[in-house]
Formats: C-alpha cells, sequence, structure tokens
C-alpha cells in the first residue's frame, strides 16, 4: 500500500482518487476551493470509457447517468430544420459526476481549502507544500497525482514551458429550465443534440437533468455552449473584465461577468441564432463564459509527480470528452501502480500510454474547431457543417474511430 497524494479534487483527481483508493492505496486529495464545489459546470456528453472508467471507481450507474437523445438536428438561421440524424447518445452532467464520485471517497481523505504552492522530490517521496486556512501544512507521500486543471500550479513547477494557448475563441454556456420554454423550441429542437452554425460561429445544445437531478419530461433543462470569436484585444479582455472594471485575464467567474457584455451576447443570439436557441439564451438565468484554449504538455511525469486530466493536456471542447479523457488517465494510471508498484517506472509506463492519447484528443479537437470557419466555397461550407454535426462531441468507439484516446486499458 502506497501514501498517493491527488491534488485537485475536481473529477478527475477524484476518478484517480476512487480507483487508487479502492486498490487498496492511502489515498488524499488536496483541493483549494472551500464549500460546495457544485453548480460549477454545465452539461457533460458521455461515452462508454467514461462509463467503464466509473465502473473501475466502484459506481455502477449506466441506467441513471443523464437523458437520453436519439437525435441531432441542424437548425437554419430561420428555425427550419436543415438535417436530422439518428445518433443516440446520453448527456449528463458535471454535478451528477462530481456527487457520484464524492460520495464514493471517504470525506475525511477529502482536504478542502488547501491549495498547493509547491513541492519538494526526495529519492523515495515527495512533499508538499498547501496554504490553508490554518497557515501553512505540509504533506509527505510516496506518489503525486497533479490533477489541478489547466493552471496546474504543479505543471508550472515542473514544465514552465508548457503554457495553455488562446484558440482565439470563447463559448458561452448555460442551461435553461424545460418549463419555461415554447412549444415550438420543444417540438423542434429540445428533445435533440441541436446544433446552428452562423457565419464563424457554432451553438450545440442538448438536454440535461433539471433541478435536483430530475429527468422527467418537464423538469429538464436544455444544456447549450456557443462559441463565438474573440480577439485577445480587445475583445476578449472587454469579455474577461467585471461590470466594476477589474480584469479577470485567467477566466471570470460566472457571478462576476459584466451585465452588459451578457446583454450584447442576448441580443446577438436574436440576431444571429435559429429562434430556438435565442429562446433558450434569452430565458437563461445565468449564462456564463469560457476562453477556449489548447494545452499539450511534452512529458507528463517528472520523478514521482504525474500530471493527469487537464493538467496534462487540454483538447478544445468540441470533442466533448474532457471529463472521458481523465477518467481513462486515472485509469491507466492506476492499472500502471498496480502492475509496477508506485514507482517512477510505473509513471513512465503511464506516460507511455497518454501521451500519444493526450496528443491526439488535442489535434482532433482543432480539426473540430476548424468547422466554425465560413471561408470558401459554398460547397466546402457545406461539407463543414456536415462534419460539425457528424462528428463534434461522439462517441468514438461506437463510430468505429479507432483511437488511443478512448482506449480503456484492459
Ligand atoms: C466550454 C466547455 C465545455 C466542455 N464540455 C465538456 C463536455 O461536454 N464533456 C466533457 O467531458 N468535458 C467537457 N469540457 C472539459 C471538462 O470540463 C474538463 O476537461 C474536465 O473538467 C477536466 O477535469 P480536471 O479534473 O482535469 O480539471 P478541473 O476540472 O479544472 O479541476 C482542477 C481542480 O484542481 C483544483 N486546483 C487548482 N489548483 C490547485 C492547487 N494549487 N491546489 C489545490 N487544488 C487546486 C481546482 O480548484 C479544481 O477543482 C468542457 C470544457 C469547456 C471549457
Amino acid at each position: 500500500m502506497a501514501r498517493i497524494l491527488v491534488v485537485g479534487g475536481s473529477l478527475g483527481g477524484l476518478f484517480a482518487a476512487n480507483m487508487l483508493h479502492r486498490a487498496g492505496h492511502e489515498v488524499r486529495v488536496l483541493e483549494k476551493v472551500r464549500g460546495s464545489m457544485n453548480g460549477r459546470g454545465a452539461g457533460i456528453v458521455s461515452h462508454d470509457a467514461l462509463v467503464a472508467a466509473l465502473g473501475r471507481a466502484g459506481l455502477d450507474v449506466a441506467d441513471s447517468l443523464g437523458v437520453a437523445v436519439q437525435d441531432r438536428v441542424l437548425l437554419a438561421p430561420d428555425g427550419q430544420t436543415l438535417q436530422r440524424l439518428h445518433m443516440p447518445q446520453v448527456l449528463t452532467s458535471w454535478s451528477r459526476l462530481y456527487d457520484l464520485l464524492r460520495q464514493a471517497f471517504p470525506a475525511s481523505a477529502y482536504v478542502q481549502g488547501a491549495s498547493v504552492t509547491h513541492i519538494e522530490q526526495h529519492a523515495d517521496g515527495v512533499e508538499v507544500h498547501a496554504q490553508c486556512e490554518q497557515g501553512l501544512r505540509q504533506w509527505q507521500a510516496d506518489l503525486l497525482v497533479a490533477s489541478d486543471g489547466i493552471r496546474s500550479t504543479v505543471r508550472q513547477q515542473l514544465l514552465p514551458e508548457v503554457q495553455p494557448q488562446y484558440a482565439g475563441y470563447v463559448a458561452w454556456r448555460g442551461v435553461c429550465e424545460e418549463g419555461l420554454l415554447s412549444q415550438f423550441t420543444l417540438d423542434t429542437l429540445f428533445d435533440s443534440f441541436g446544433f446552428c452554425v452562423p457565419p464563424n460561429e457554432q451553438i450545440i445544445g442538448y438536454p440535461v437533468a433539471g433541478a435536483d437531478r430530475h429527468t422527467a419530461r418537464g423538469q429538464r433543462a436544455y444544456n447549450f455552449v456557443w462559441y463565438r470569436p474573440a480577439y485577445q484585444a480587445p475583445e476578449l479582455q472587454a469579455l474577461l473584465t467585471d461590470a466594476d472594471g477589474v480584469h479577470h485575464p485567467l477566466g471570470i467567474a460566472p457571478n462576476k461577468i459584466s451585465w452588459r457584455e451578457v446583454a450584447r451576447m442576448r441580443e446577438d443570439a436574436q440576431r444571429l441564432l435559429a429562434p430556438q436557441f435565442a429562446e433558450i439564451i434569452q430565458k437563461c438565468a445565468f449564462p456564463f463564459l469560457q476562453p477556449i484554449f489548447d494545452l499539450a504538455s511534452h512529458t507528463l511525469c517528472k520523478g514521482r509527480v504525474v500530471l493527469m486530466g487537464d493538467a496534462g493536456f487540454v483538447a478544445r471542447p468540441h470533442i466533448g470528452m474532457g471529463v472521458a479523457k481523465a477518467a481513462v488517465d486515472a485509469l491507466s494510471l492506476c492499472d500502471a501502480i498496480q502492475t509496477q508498484g508506485a514507482s517512477p517506472e510505473a509513471l513512465r509506463h503511464y506516460e507511455s500510454q497518454r501521451l500519444p492519447a493526450g496528443q491526439e484528443a488535442v489535434a482532433r479537437a482543432r480539426w473540430l474547431g476548424s468547422f466554425m470557419r465560413s471561408d470558401g466555397s459554398p460547397a466546402l461550407q457545406q461539407e463543414r457543417m456536415h462534419l460539425a454535426i457528424t462528428e463534434t462531441a461522439i462517441d468514438l468507439g461506437r463510430y468505429g474511430h479507432q483511437s488511443v484516446f478512448i482506449g480503456v486499458p484492459a
């Protein structure tokens, strides 16, 4: 049994923590956020690999993961249906997955309010320093798993040259309760994975569980992700500046987003989007905003420290696989430690599997992002629209893609 510290208690960290705990290791999670983490994320597209990883974490939820859709629908700006395809999929949410994983892990080993500041490595262990409410604290471990996200403190210490690259666009996200929507939107969009592709933009959406996880008709919600170009300056800067003029360059909290930017975005929705999507956006109480980045690490381990999830690779969300990728990272890491012990060799074995997987995910997500472009001939634009609806956020295994990044190691 090894002592393993996991930095970051979001979905990736919790997948690793649960699997390693079930494998008999002494695991502790250090999470900088104090208090409830719920309500942070929005909808998540599920994949067979995600369900398999949940199983390895001891959670059998195949029938209660979320809302099932049968179709994908592409809407024209006037709301007409341009294309409808039969593509069944289950849509879940960040909160549902977080609750499941959190409840399965011992509460006493999940330390909140511990913001890791730096680490020190020795030949046979790692020392982790964190700022806590009571002051600075240290923990010792045999291995450290860094699952602390795109701005990972651990990665910045080990690989300062690896930095997120802004993709040139942002995503407005949010959910709207089903009960608020018109019959027209319910009939023509709500039950489907929907798309609308105005020039150089793209909105996707799908139904998810509503308040209190209800999935019955009438009690669900519709989740949207609207990708919009924004030059770094001045547009992105304005979007990341709150109503009091404070700039939040690393990302703006939902409650800080300027009401002027929200109002502008809602006006643009009426002008540019199919009326079904415009209605959903008008009636969404709390839209929030995320700049889109690529991140590709050239190394995933150093000594006894390993990177996983968004700390190692961030693929643009068109792929709809950030959580599944983090889950498969956790699985691969757990398997490597089981076969090779809690050792640097195990971490190198994990790296040999997950480095190509991360590279492939980033490349595929960039390719999917290119379908937002609306230059070129009408035929080329048709082709891009078709690829957007048939390739975005699909479960690759089900559509016959041979891919290393969805593989669940035996
Ligand atoms: C617009 C958008 C849409 C998306 N849609 C989907 C989708 O449909 N499906 C999907 O699978 N994925 C989606 N994703 C991606 C997904 O959200 C991430 O890939 C996934 O959450 C990765 O989780 P993670 O645990 O690696 O990192 P994170 O969720 O970023 O968690 C990192 C954790 O580390 C903590 N932390 C950070 N620094 C420290 C520190 N110094 N000390 C202690 N703790 C620390 C943070 O508080 C946080 O809890 C989307 C992303 C975006 C931006």
